[in-house]
């Protein structure tokens, strides 16, 4: 099994059309292109969505071709564009898409839905957080890093540029490592923060410190949550989690000692084999990560026994000499 057949990330969705992202003239077209979508979001991250036909047939067929629940449901563009409201995502199969901030209506057979938690396909999924990372960054509203002076986001959106001294500033990205880590025997260690209600559980997680490797801040941030050490770790895909602008680096790892809690930030954690997972998801007394979220692909690719082996990645049980 290769990390390449795993089901975490596949070719990229959108044409982010670097060599012409900042013309005006071919973003205006872009914004008057009849087939042009316009994708709003409330200042609670919800968007319509349009569900699928109901009814136990429908949900079967969806549910033998591994169709999500609901779709993305944009609208158009319309009337001259803001470019500092109305930020450019790129090209999705020949269609321009945008995204603002606004108050978007649900139609017919549509409903307002929460990004963070909605079940999409890949492309509506990478099309959504991409705009909802745009955005998130448009709004911060950074002063310019040598003098202070206000930004604008440039036409086609990639960078902001100072309005005084005219330096460019790139979008900021929280790395964070997120690992499925498991022990001698392929258990995972399933945590629950403090502040989840009880049942819900995640793989270990946590940001990489300024300076830090990631394979590193995965050894810290397992011996800091379970007090287990990491002696392997492969690294396997990345997702963007907007929420607001992390990266998310997903290992998985193996691990030795004993769980103890240490540094509070959870409530509980510890080893589950594949049986008692299933038994207890299926007992409604475990919930797993939320359906797109790269906690919910790791989980599910142990359960079915297709991570590839910690082994087969760094060896972090020795110093690197030379
Ligand atoms: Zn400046």
């Amino acid at each position: 099994m290769t990390a390449t057949s795993l089901p975490f990330i596949g070719e990229p969705v959108i044409d982010r059309c670097h060599l012409d992202r900042d013309d005006p003239a071919a973003n205006a077209a872009r914004w008057s292109d009849p087939a042009a979508l316009l994708l709003t979001i409330n200042v609670h991250d919800e968007v319509v969505v349009q569900r699928r036909p109901a009814g136990p047939a429908a949900a079967a067929a969806r549910s033998a071709r591994r169709e999500p629940p609901v779709s993305l449901a944009p609208g158009p563009t319309a009337g001259d564009r803001d470019d500092q409201r109305q930020l450019f995502i790129g090209v999705v199969s020949g269609r321009p898409w945008f995204i603002t901030r606004g108050r978007p209506v649900p139609g017919p057979g549509q409903q307002l839905a929460a990004v963070r938690s909605l079940s999409l396909d890949p492309v509506d999924r990478e099309i959504v957080w991409s705009g909802l990372a745009a955005l998130h960054w448009a709004e911060s509203q950074p002063l310019c890093p040598r003098c202070h002076g206000l930004t604008r986001v440039t036409p086609g959106g990639p960078t902001r540029i100072c309005t005084r001294c005219g330096r460019e500033v790139f979008p900021r990205t929280d790395p964070a490592v997120i690992s499925a880590v498991l022990d001698h025997d392929d258990r995972i260690v399933l945590g629950r923060q403090a502040h989840w209600e009880p049942g819900r559980m995640s793989v270990l997680a946590g940001f990489v410190e300024a300076g830090e490797a990631a394979e590193h801040a995965l050894v810290r941030e397992v011996a800091e949550e379970t007090g287990l050490r990491v002696v392997a770790a492969r690294y396997l895909s990345s997702q963007p989690w907007p929420f607001p602008r992390s990266l998310m680096l997903g290992y998985v790892a193996r691990a030795e000692g004993v769980i103890a809690l240490a540094d509070h930030e959870l409530a509980q954690a510890d080893f589950y084999s594949r049986d008692q997972v299933r038994e207890l998801v299926a007992a409604g007394r475990l919930q797993l990560s939320t359906p797109m979220s790269i906690a919910r692909s790791l989980q599910e690719a142990w359960l079915a026994d297709r991570l590839p082996a910690p082994e087969s990645g760094t060896d972090l049980s020795v110093p690197l000499t030379h």
